[in-house]
Order: C-alpha cells, then sequence, then structure tokens
C-alpha cells in the first residue's frame, strides 16, 4: 500500500468539508504502520469517496514483486449502500459482484431461474456453452481482475479460501460498526425445521449444555453427509433438491467449524446455546466474539484494512469484539459538517418504555405522537417502536384518537414494499416503523421529522446479550444502545442544507446519554447538550390529519418550504433489520 496516493486517488473533482483533513490523517495513520485504521466520520462526511481514496493506495500489478497481494476490496454489510456505490458515477471504477440469487440464468427456457438453481448448479457435470456470457459468472471474473472489487459482506465472507477472490492488499469496509454483530449473526447455527432439511429425522433431545450441542450437531452432520451424498448419485436434482444439496453443505460446514472449535482448547471463542422449547424443539448455537471466525473471512483477506462508520464509538471496545490488537490500529475522527441547529433532538420523554411501564407510558408517547402531527401537518414522519408489538400498540392507540388515516405501517413480511410506498407518497404520512434505525436515507422533505419510543437496548433475553452481562459488559450494552440512537438520529438529516427534527419519547434514553456520555462523537455530544422541550400545539386529534397551512417546525432550523421530493433510490432494505429480537 502508498498512503502517499491517497490524494490522487480522490475521485471528485473537489473536496467538501472535511474530506482533504480526513485524507490526510487516514494517509498518516497508514503510514505510521498501523495496519487497521478506523474513520470515524459522520453522515455527509462523503465515506464511499473516502473509501475509493484508501482502496485506491493498493498495491499495482505494476509494483508488486512476486509474492505480493495486490488491489483492493471495498465491502459493506447494507445492500442499499452497495447499490448506491453501484448507481454513483464518482465509484464506477468500483466493480460490483452480487450474490447468484441476484442473477438470471440466461439459457432458452430458464431466464427466470437464478444462477443458483439453474441447470449447472441442479445437473451434475452440465457444461454450459455460454458460461463466458453468463452474468453472474462474467461479473465476478471483472470483479476478480479489477483493483477494486466490491460486494456485500455477506458476499465477502462467504468467499473467503476461494480462488476467486483470494487476499488483497487492502480492504476497506464500509458502515463497519456493527461488524461484530454480523460476523456472530453469520456464524450462528440455526437448527430447526426451516433450516435442517432432514429435519423429521434428526430432531434433537434436550440439549443443555455445550457438550450436547456438540454431540447434536455430529449426528447431524453424519446424517446430513449420507443425504448429500444420496443426492450426488443422482444424474439431476431438481430446484429443490439443489437447494437441500446446498443447504446442507452450508449445514455440514458451519457445524464441523464448531464441533472442531469447541473442542479446541486453544479456541479463544466461547459459545453459547439456546434451546427454547426443550427437547425436541429448535436448537440455536452462537459464538460470543467470534474472533476465529473475522480472522478466516476478513482479516486474513488483506494486509491493510480501513474501516468507515458514524458510529464507531470507542476504539479498544470495538477492536476487543472484533479480535484486534489495538496497538496496530488507529481512528481517525471526522467533524459533523452540518449544522447542529439543523439536527435537533426535543425531550419529550413521557415515563420509561420498559415492560413494566409499558401500559402506562405508551398511551402518552401516544398523545406526544399525534401532537407532533399537529405540528407537522404538512410533513412525513417516521416513528421508530423497536418492536413489532409496540407498533401494533402505538397503531391500536392512535387508530383510537382518529389519525389513522395519517398513519403507514408494516410487518415482517412487507417492510420494504411499504417503506417504498411511504417514501413515494406525496402524503404527509406517518410511518410506524420496526428495526429501520439504519440504512435508511430519508434526504430532505422524504421525512421531517421522527420519534424515538424506547433506549434500543439489546434483548436481554438473548443469550448471548444475557451472557455478556453476566460477564459485566455493562459499557457494550450501553455503547450498542447509544449506537442505535445516533443511527437513527441520522436518517432524517443528510446534507448540510437539509433538516429534521428527532423526538425523544423514552425517559430511559436520558439515562443513557448521561451513562454513555464517554462514548459520544463530540458532534452527537453537542446536539444532546442543546436538547429541550420543543413547543407543540395542546392534544388535538382532529388537527393532526394533515393537507392544510405551510405546515412544518419553525424551530427546526432551515424552513419548511420545499417542494416533495420522490426517493431517488431503491428499496433501503436493512439485512439487519430483523437481527434483533422484536418481541
Ligand atoms: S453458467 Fe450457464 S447454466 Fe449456469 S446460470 Fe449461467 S448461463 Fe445458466
Amino acid at each position: 500500500m502508498d498512503p502517499a496516493r491517497i490524494f490522487d486517488e480522490f475521485p471528485a473533482p473537489e473536496y467538501r468539508g472535511n474530506q482533504e483533513e480526513a485524507l490526510a490523517d487516514i494517509r498518516d495513520a497508514f503510514a505510521a504502520g498501523n495496519d487497521v485504521v478506523l474513520v470515524r466520520a459522520p453522515t455527509g462526511s462523503g465515506k464511499s469517496l473516502l473509501a475509493r481514496a484508501i482502496a485506491g493506495c493498493a498495491r499495482t500489478a505494476g509494483e508488486a514483486g512476486a509474492e505480493e497481494v495486490i488491489d483492493a476490496y471495498y465491502t459493506t454489510p447494507q445492500v442499499s449502500q452497495l447499490d448506491d456505490v453501484a448507481e454513483d458515477p464518482l465509484l464506477s471504477d468500483l466493480e460490483v459482484i452480487r450474490g447468484k440469487n441476484n442473477y438470471d440464468c440466461i439459457l432458452p427456457g430458464e431466464t427466470d431461474t437464478p444462477v443458483d438453481q439453474a441447470p449447472c448448479a441442479r445437473e451434475r457435470k452440465f457444461d454450459c456453452q455460454v458460461k463466458h456470457r453468463c452474468p453472474y459468472f462474467s461479473d465476478r471474473a471483472i470483479a476478480s481482475n479489477r483493483p477494486v472489487a466490491a460486494m456485500t459482506l455477506a458476499y465477502f465472507m462467504q468467499t473467503a479460501g476461494s480462488d476467486v477472490f483470494g487476499p488483497r492488499d487492502v480492504v476497506v469496509i464500509d458502515e463497519a460498526h456493527g461488524l461484530g454483530d454480523w460476523a456472530e449473526m453469520y456464524a450462528t447455527i440455526e437448527l430447526g425445521p426451516e433450516t435442517v432439511p432432514v429435519w423429521e429425522d434428526t430432531r434433537p433431545q434436550a440439549v443443555d449444555d455445550l457438550e450436547d450441542a456438540a454431540g447434536y450437531a455430529q449426528r447431524l452432520a453424519d446424517v446430513g453427509e449420507r443425504r448429500v451424498q444420496e443426492l450426488r448419485q443422482q444424474e439431476e436434482l431438481t430446484a429443490e433438491e439443489v437447494a437441500e444439496r446446498d443447504r446442507l453443505n452450508k449445514l455440514r460446514q458451519d457445524l464441523s467449524w464448531f464441533v472442531e472449535d469447541y473442542r479446541d482448547p486453544e479456541s479463544v471463542t466461547t459459545w453459547v446455546v439456546d434451546q427454547p422449547d426443550g427437547e425436541g424443539g429448535s436448537v440455536t448455537i452462537k459464538p460470543l466474539d467470534p474472533e476465529k471466525y473475522l480472522k478466516h473471512t476478513v482479516w486474513g483477506r488483506g494486509h491493510r484494512h480501513a474501516l468507515l462508520s458514524a458510529t464507531i464509538l470507542n476504539k479498544e471496545a470495538f477492536c476487543a469484539n472484533v479480535g484486534l490488537d489495538p496497538d496496530n490500529v488507529a481512528l481517525v475522527d471526522v467533524g459533523h459538517t452540518f449544522p447542529v441547529e439543523h439536527r435537533p433532538l426535543y425531550d419529550v420523554t413521557q415515563g420509561k418504555m420498559t415492560y413494566e411501564h409499558r401500559e402506562e407510558t405508551l398511551p402518552k408517547i401516544a398523545r406526544i405522537v399525534v401532537r407532533a402531527m399537529q405540528h407537522h401537518p404538512d410533513e412525513k414522519g417516521l416513528v421508530h417502536c423497536h418492536s413489532y408489538a409496540i407498533a401494533e400498540q402505538l397503531d391500536e392507540l392512535l387508530v383510537d384518537f382518529g389519525v389513522g388515516s395519517r398513519l403507514r405501517s408494516h410487518d415482517s413480511e412487507d417492510r420494504d414494499g411499504q417503506l417504498t410506498a411511504w417514501k413515494r407518497s406525496d402524503d404527509p404520512d406517518v410511518f410506524l416503523s420496526v428495526k429501520m434505525e439504519e440504512a435508511l436515507d430519508l434526504e430532505g422533505d422524504l421525512c421531517r421529522w421522527q420519534v424515538i419510543c424506547k433506549a434500543p437496548y439489546p434483548n436481554t433475553r438473548d443469550s448471548r446479550v444475557a451472557q455478556r452481562l453476566e460477564d459485566g459488559q455493562w459499557g457494550w450494552y450501553y455503547r450498542t444502545a447509544l449506537r442505535t440512537v445516533i443511527q437513527a438520529c441520522g436518517r432524517v438529516v443528510r446534507a448540510p442544507d437539509d433538516h429534521g427534527a428527532t423526538y425523544l419519547a423514552d425517559s430511559s434514553l436520558l439515562d443513557l446519554f448521561e451513562r454513555a456520555r464517554v462514548d459520544m462523537p463530540d458532534w452527537f455530544a453537542d446536539q444532546v447538550d442543546r436538547m429541550a422541550p420543543p413547543e407543540l400545539p395542546a392534544f388535538d386529534p382532529a388537527s393532526a390529519l394533515g393537507g392544510g397551512g405551510s405546515g412544518g417546525s419553525t424551530d427546526d432550523g432551515a424552513g419548511s418550504g420545499r417542494s416533495r421530493s420522490r426517493s431517488r433510490r431503491r428499496s433501503s432494505k436493512s439485512p439487519m433489520a430483523d437481527v434483533w429480537d422484536t418481541e
């Protein structure tokens, strides 16, 4: 890597905000010999452009010795972020490759068949005569030969160990704050009727501890192996059998990794196991701090790594979570360039939203939502409900108040469709959302105000969370919630001249801000310090239905006289959306 090239590799014709300074700091951090540079860059800092500049510093073929690796990877956990990269003309030399199920076969009669179910996947020894023109295989070939290959983190991790995407000089991970969570999620093994094709023949006894889990995993792997052998004997497989074979192969790989790691006395990975419905029920095997997994799938894939995010809050804690030695890691902080008065926080706290207090607090929050609707009669709003249970209860309360005609909501099946419909609508509708704190770009009139109903603490009924708290990792617990709040606050203010108000309704959020103050980026602490109660109209649901007057907050900074704009992006699907328990 040649960090000195970073300015030449910056793809935009000029610098905005703090970009030039950020590039200099990143260059210096790599030049000082750090293997990993964490770039804490808030919304609007042009993270993707910084990422491209860093990737451009990778050693090129002309500079490399015989054994030296070259080129770079760009990867992000967020599908919407990869979509944005693919559409950005400044990033046109990032060669995007997606998973097989995103491409269709081109053979006659198969043009609606995804590549992972096409004849080459179904038929043993199928020799495709048009493979060189196949959209998946040609994109893959191009990406593997270009200086910067771009892909989702899921695809990147899956291709660890492959010949096609071997180690490169530089790996850049965008939106990297959840790397530990993602690794835990990918490394989690779900064993149940949905995931185990041979489930009925292999239902588990009671799995009370890890030794039971290892025994069961071994038995399952053996049965899976036999079934795969059977499938291999067949000349041709149906689409269902292809899916079964692929699932079994992945399962066997995961199970053998678990058994091997669990039996390895040197392994630092802690495993936890859940069987909530007892004997015969589904089993989940999860690793805590899966360092070994990340070593194989991420750290071993490049010489130098850059990790970018607005919410890498604490360098030491982040490093511990993802298996990095903080001595080889530098943190570069990029300042916020959006005026703080454009991103106000309002204290509308109504009490605690813990399970015991919810019945008392939620009706009060519903009244606050109505008053916010009155205050923003012509502006779209978003309510972060935290769980489907809260969303349903809130929906009922608001409908009872008579404001249902201005509401939209979603369930776990139709979240992307409903989100897209709400974004496209010209009406000032209010969207009751669950787990949409990340990967959502609501620039301008797409959304002018939002309510956070509940402090987004991790679910203590999740065994990983429980284990961490048993280990005294309260700092992690508060940081995780703070990270989600900061992410949520960033949804409605996307450019220096954009503005959007965030109303905080759960009093536990104030407690969270106190406890996690030490881990707050300065630019967010500025928002918290300015937080005050807003001047909302008196409760009057009849005037909350919108559709009249100039509307909008007069105290969010930049006025509300813009014309409505439609979404310029695709559906902002967040693959993290349903990771956390949503009750
Ligand atoms: S390689 Fe051939 S058979 Fe396989 S998906 Fe591509 S075009 Fe279809």
